[in-house]
């Protein structure tokens, strides 16, 4: 799990094209845009760059990016559906340069949002920065759970505790698994070289999550909303560096 300095390389470049494509997107992110069209911005961007789009035909996954609106957590496939003032959207991207990856999930408010979406998208993006706070060699994986599910419920948000973060490297999802809750000072040893993705999914109710028939898509069981924020970080020598900067 410790990457050549070859590979960090490669790993900065592919993170940094999925921030960039992040940026692009967010300034079509706006009422009356599909969720397809978004997929095809974001496919244009990320091959004018000179990578490839790491979700799709990811396991049969059909499309370049997911799109999970509102009660939606996560794996939403780009459709017709038409963003509605109001909705949240949380858009997953992965990007592959010369055979390495980059992950990050961001969500987004279309238009004006209610209070408690507001209250959704400041607290898990923040729930992420808490994990990150444990991300340092000698802590270890449990740290960065215990972090984030503790905020999360000192908010009174549901963590998805069925999808975990991951390492990142030639493929999009290594070992280890990064869980959003956990106990301090178990779980593997972070070291220098590392590189993992770190990705709480919570809910404004209940932590319970259900699968469409699509086979896909991941709601919430109570249909109350769900955000996603995700990074890719470098474990550095005294902390971490973020691969899929804003
Ligand atoms: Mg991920
Ligand atoms: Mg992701």
């Amino acid at each position: 799990m410790i990457k050549t300095n070859e590979e960090i390389e490669l790993l900065k470049i592919a993170g940094k094209i999925v921030g960039d494509t992040h940026n692009y997107l967010k300034n079509f992110i706006k009422p009356g845009i599909t969720t397809k069209q978004l997929d095809k911005l974001a496919y244009d961007f990320i091959v004018n760059q000179g990578a490839e789009p790491s979700f799709l035909n990811y396991d049969g996954f059909p499309a370049s990016i997911c799109t999970s609106i509102n009660e939606e957590v996560v794996h939403g496939i780009p459709s017709n559906r038409v963003l509605q003032d109001g909705d949240i959207i949380s858009i997953d991207i992965g990007a592959c340069y010369k055979g390495y990856h980059g992950d990050s999930a961001w969500s987004y408010p279309v238009g004006t949002i209610s209070k408690e979406k507001q209250y959704l998208l400041e607290h898990t993006l923040k729930a992420l920065f808490e994990g990150l706070k444990m991300v340092k060699p000698g802590n270890k994986i449990g740290d960065i759970g215990y972090m984030i599910e503790k905020y999360a419920l000192n908010h009174k948000l549901g963590v998805v505790k069925e999808l975990v973060g991951h390492g990142v490297g030639s493929h999009l999802h290594e070992s280890p698994d990064v869980p959003n809750y956990g106990n301090k000072n178990t779980g593997m040893v972070l070291r220098k070289g590392m590189v993992i993705a770190i990705e709480p999914m919570l809910n404004l109710g209940s932590s319970d999550i259900c699968i469409l028939d699509d086979d896909w898509t991941i709601v919430t069981c109570d249909d109350m909303p769900s955000a996603h924020f995700e990074h890719t970080v470098l474990i550095t020598k005294d902390g971490y560096e973020i691969l899929t900067k804003r």
